[in-house]
């Protein structure tokens, strides 16, 4: 029974330090928790009151307060967000860089010959061939007209009825 009673005795201050030592590790942990949400947020939100908000939720309900955090955070970082609107920005340029009139900016389809709001050139039809290319190639990468066979062949071309004597002119 003394022997019970000497075993008792030696293990509280054995439980004492095991509590004390747990109890650190809580503290430790939650204090842990607190500087890890305040990283988050910052690294989310510029916000001040959405920082503070964030840091308080943790700092108040230690642990329960880290799953909280996690579902009422904004979804993207900082630098994601940015990443993401440059991404965007990029995207949007190429598409306008394509199909812009260059000298009034407004849309035109690819293959426009004339902008149909500022009347400017955009391309030409090929005499040769009848395919639109682009005003600055000097020769058609389709047929190989360079603009001088199209005047050579056009009389006979015209002479035997093969094109209407329009598509000339319209040159
Ligand atoms: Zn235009
Ligand atoms: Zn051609």
């Amino acid at each position: 029974m003394e022997a019970i009673q000497n075993f008792l005795s030696d293990l509280v201050p054995v439980l004492q330090a095991l509590g004390v030592f747990l109890g650190a590790y809580l503290v430790l942990l939650w204090a842990a928790s607190v500087l890890w949400a305040y990283r988050d947020i910052r690294r989310r939100s510029e916000d001040v009151s959405v920082q503070v908000l964030a840091v308080g939720l943790v700092l108040l309900l230690p642990f329960v307060g880290i799953p909280l955090h996690l579902i009422l955070r904004p979804p993207q970082t900082l630098s994601e967000k940015y990443e993401r609107s440059l991404e965007e920005e990029y995207l949007r340029n190429d598409i306008e860089e394509k199909y812009v009139c260059p000298e009034c900016q407004r849309p035109i389809e690819p293959d426009f010959i004339l902008c149909p709001h500022c009347n400017t050139s955009l391309r030409r039809r090929c005499s040769g061939c009848a395919r639109v290319v682009d005003l600055t190639w000097s020769i058609c990468p389709y047929c190989g007209d360079d603009g001088t066979t199209a005047s050579r062949q056009a009389p006979t071309v015209q002479a035997s009825n093969y094109r209407p004597s329009v598509e000339k002119t319209t040159r």
